[in-house]
């Protein structure tokens, strides 16, 4: 009599069954999988090559998010599940708008793609291998956290023999990356380390010095800061503990006195407490256009190309190994920021110097350890394909509008895209109106 009761019960439809007891998770997900289509990666990486209007939401929490990672691609949104009813209309703005969503392990997401669906959406899909197999494939990422045992956002790897430089998110400075956003090298030469780059806090600098204490006994003696920039210089006041010179350029004082109250200010609200005991200080020794460092057994020369990313960027040459830390002079992986003071006409003018070097390696100022050709790319082609298209607006007698209208699409899934390109396209109008 049980048995047939339990048979009963279940061919009843889900509204009778709901009477004996609650309708389940597994049931909710089970019928919103039956509603719903699914999108490999493949085909998303199809999808926006051929619609770059698409939407690629993250359901996950914005926790998980910053924690472990996204994909990294310029259509990719965070939108929590528990908000995407009421934040779906500001990222896709018509019903025909194509959307995937995805989470980590296919659990949220059908019921987001359902939900979507339910409100009209027509052109919904599931990413339902999701993140971590994206992640697994090696295919872009914007990551979170890589390590949650140093503050460091990857831990420095060895570039040639006695040269390390441990490579910063290519993302703007956030509390989750310790602002440890650019960067950061060190050479050891026979009777002591040189480091390029202070870090974005005291705490930060502080990792780096564990991570050089493992390799080396010898003592940090002489502080690099690449240009006036929080990332560079905040981390002195850790080095300035050890006993180290700080050396700069000669331009960089000044901009340090302009600078720092906005730059402390920024760097506090955006680190928190993991700005702990950071201080701005100003540098010990400054150079106009070449010092070799005082170190034993290896020739390390610092450069000024001129003008450039800042009127303050410092390069870090090594004759022997024919390798260059360009400083911000060169960008990799993302999209370099034009600031108030940068020099776009002038940067370009100054690349022949890059190029006269010819170094084989270089470790930019953000993005991995590259080489000519790819900071070429990144850098200097960027730069006079919008100073070109900069001037064809000034010429047809355009306005700051037309600035903004600039085709910027080729550059998209550059990281730092979304921050920059159109404060990029305003900057560099500005500055070549009144020239
Ligand atoms: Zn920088």
């Amino acid at each position: 009599m049980k048995t047939r009761l339990l048979i009963l019960c279940l061919c009843f439809s889900n509204a009778i069954f709901a009477q004996d007891a609650p309708v389940t998770g597994q049931q909710i997900l089970d019928s919103a999988n039956q509603a719903i289509t699914s999108i490999s990666s493949d085909e998303i990486l199809q999808l926006i090559d051929k619609q770059p209007d698409a939407v690629i939401i993250d359901v996950r929490t914005q926790f998980e998010v910053k924690l472990l990672g996204t994909l990294g691609l310029y259509q990719n949104v965070n939108i929590p599940r528990g908000w995407l009813e009421f934040r779906i209309a500001e990222t896709a703005p018509s019903l025909d708008t194509p959307i995937v969503v995805y989470c980590g392990t296919n659990v949220r997401s059908p019921l987001a793609a359902k939900t979507l669906m339910d409100m009209g959406y027509t052109n919904v899909r599931n990413y339902d291998e999701g993140y971590f197999d994206w992640k697994e494939k090696g295919l872009d990422l914007n990551m979170g956290t890589l390590d949650s045992t140093t503050l460091l956002y990857q831990r420095p790897k060895q570039i040639v023999d006695g040269v390390y430089s441990a490579i910063g998110a290519p993302q703007p400075s956030t509390y989750e990356n310790s602002g440890h956003n650019n960067n950061l090298s060190f050479i050891i030469a026979d009777d002591a380390v040189v480091v390029f780059n202070g870090g974005g806090s005291y705490l930060l600098a502080q990792a780096m010095h564990e991570e050089i204490k493992k390799i080396t006994d010898l003592p940090v003696k002489y502080l690099v800061y690449e240009n006036a920039q929080g990332h560079a210089v905040f981390g002195g006041s850790y080095w300035k503990e050890q006993g180290v010179e700080i050396i700069a350029h000669d331009n960089t004082p000044e901009i340090l006195e302009h600078t720092s109250t906005q730059v402390t200010e920024q760097a506090r609200n955006s680190l928190k407490d993991k700005f702990f005991k950071s201080r701005l200080l100003m540098p010990d020794h400054t150079f106009s256009e070449e010092y070799l460092l005082p170190v034993k057994g290896r020739k390390i020369v610092l450069k000024h190309f001129g003008n450039a990313h800042s009127p303050d960027d410092i390069q870090l040459w090594l004759p022997e190994d024919n390798l260059l830390i360009s400083g911000d002079f060169a960008f990799n992986e993302r999209m370099l920021p034009i600031l108030e003071h940068t020099n776009v006409r002038e940067w370009i003018e100054n690349w022949d110097k890059l190029e006269t070097l010819n170094p084989g390696v270089i470790i930019p100022g953000h993005g991995d350890i590259t080489d000519l050709q790819t900071v070429t790319y990144f850098t200097k082609d960027y730069l006079v394909y919008m100073q070109d298209k900069v001037e064809q607006v000034l010429d047809d007698g355009g306005d700051l509008t037309d600035a903004y209208q600039i085709d910027q699409s080729a550059f998209m899934q550059w990281k730092t895209f979304r921050e920059l390109s159109l404060r990029n396209a305003a900057r560099i109008y500005k500055m070549m109106e009144f020239e």
